[in-house]
């Protein structure tokens, strides 16, 4: 960001405005658990830039969260609300928990507690949350009945990544890889490639990832070579059946084992010579100290942080095409957008209009930074900060914050 504001001459006080978050409010929660006892738990709500529209971003439940991450991805949030021009802010939740040791019921009473503690920064015109890490459609189900119950009257809109029945937009669940899918498309006519029956690998097989799989072979004809998960890798240069290793992972709870593969390591899943590789698990994989050995494409990042800025360098220079994260894997947030217009609306679209309006929203995204590439001369990441903290930055000066 420091380096976009430098580039793009925002004045000193439109730069200092957008290194900090707008609003912070901690709050400790009281929850009785099951055995009767109270435990107390501390919880975040972040908005981190509201210029261009309310606040947007998920709730994450994990045992090590800090109100440091969850500002962090407050305003990685913002630039993601803005490479896609949709009309919203950036923000986070969080609350430190371990959601594994919990009981269901434990749960709602957690979920309920944080509505009741954020409420007042919550509204469809001011802060909308999403699920996270280790936060669910039934969560932001209980959420949005707290709210509702609070404020007195229906307010759907409120809370996005809800069940179908209480007002979820249909194609949520894969947005975020069909996202990534749409501009690996984008990527490859650009580059001249010919994706069909070319090669993916994908590391990190969860939400994100196994819909990568899915959707890679059948929207984009790729042949899946690789998929790892926390306990490791499977190979087979011939192609996997994304349907049968998916069907396998929710089986097993691993990949280990399946039918026809080798066993591949976390690290040279990432090295392999193919066309699109799809991080797809955490932060910091591809590091200075593995850059040069990377050896795909296209690198789609799904995941939020895979690359570290030394090896973008390094990557950029070796001519690996990489889609980063903020556009890639923002096909979730649109279409959680799309829930709360479908939600103001009280008006549902059938999922091929969703899935027809993801796809104008991320093309148009993608062609929009590749055109600041083009111009600039700088990394593919750079352009895409350079359009939205232009777009932040613009929306700042036109309120007469700065
Ligand atoms: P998830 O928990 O469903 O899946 C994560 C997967 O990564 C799991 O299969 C896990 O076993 C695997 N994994 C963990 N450590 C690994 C390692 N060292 N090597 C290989 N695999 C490992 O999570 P998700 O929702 O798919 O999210 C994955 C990434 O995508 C995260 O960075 C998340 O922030 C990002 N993301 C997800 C969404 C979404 O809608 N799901 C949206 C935007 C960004």
């Amino acid at each position: 960001m420091d380096v976009a504001a430098d580039r793009l001459g925002l004045d000193i006080a439109t730069h200092d405005l957008l290194r900090w978050p707008q609003q912070e409010l901690r709050v400790t929660l009281p929850v009785q658990m099951d055995d009767g006892k109270v435990q107390i738990f501390h919880a975040y709500r972040v908005q981190y830039n509201t210029a261009r529209g309310p606040a947007k971003g998920g709730i994450r439940w994990h045992p090590e969260e800090t109100i440091d991450t969850i500002r962090a991805l407050a305003a990685w949030m913002t630039w993601k609300t803005a490479v896609v021009d949709i009309p919203l802010g950036g923000g986070k939740g969080g609350v430190t928990c371990n959601p594994k040791w919990m009981s269901e019921a434990e749960k709602q009473r957690l979920a309920r507690a944080y509505i009741r503690g954020v409420a007042s920064t919550l509204g469809v015109s001011k802060d909308v949350p999403a699920p996270d890490v280790y936060t669910t459609p039934q969560i932001m189900a209980w959420m949005m009945d707290e709210y509702e119950t609070l404020v007195g009257h229906h307010h759907p809109g409120v809370i996005t990544g809800k069940p179908i029945p209480l007002g979820g937009s249909e194609g949520r669940g894969d947005s975020t890889a069909r996202g990534g899918v749409y501009v690996t498309r984008e990527a490859a006519k650009l580059l001249n490639i010919n994706l069909r029956d070319k090669t993916m690998a994908i590391q990190g097989f969860g939400n994100a990832g196994q819909y990568a799989a899915l959707l890679g072979n059948e929207i984009l004809g790729l042949k899946l070579i690789a998929a790892s998960d926390s306990q490791g890798g499977i190979y087979n240069g011939k192609g996997l059946d994304p349907k049968k290793v998916v069907e396998y992972k929710l089986k097993t709870g691993s990949l280990q084992g399946f039918p026809g593969a080798d066993n591949i390591k976390n690290e040279e899943l990432l090295e392999l010579d193919v066309t699109v590789l799809f991080p797809s698990a955490l932060e910091n994989v591809i590091t200075a100290a593995n850059a040069d050995r990377i050896r795909c494409k296209i690198s789609c990042e799904l995941a939020n942080g895979p690359t570290t800025p030394e090896a973008d360098e390094i990557l950029h220079q070796n001519k690996v095409f990489v889609l980063p994260d903020f556009l890639a894997n923002a096909g979730g947030v649109t279409v959680s957008y799309f829930e709360q217009v479908q939600n103001t609306y009280n008006f549902y679209w059938p999922l091929q209009e969703v899935q027809e309006r993801l796809d104008q929203k991320m093309t148009q995204a993608f062609h929009g930074v590749y055109q600041m590439y083009l111009r600039e001369k700088v990394n593919i990441r750079q352009a895409a900060y350079l359009v939205s903290v232009a777009r932040v930055a613009e929306a700042c000066k036109l309120r007469g914050w700065v």
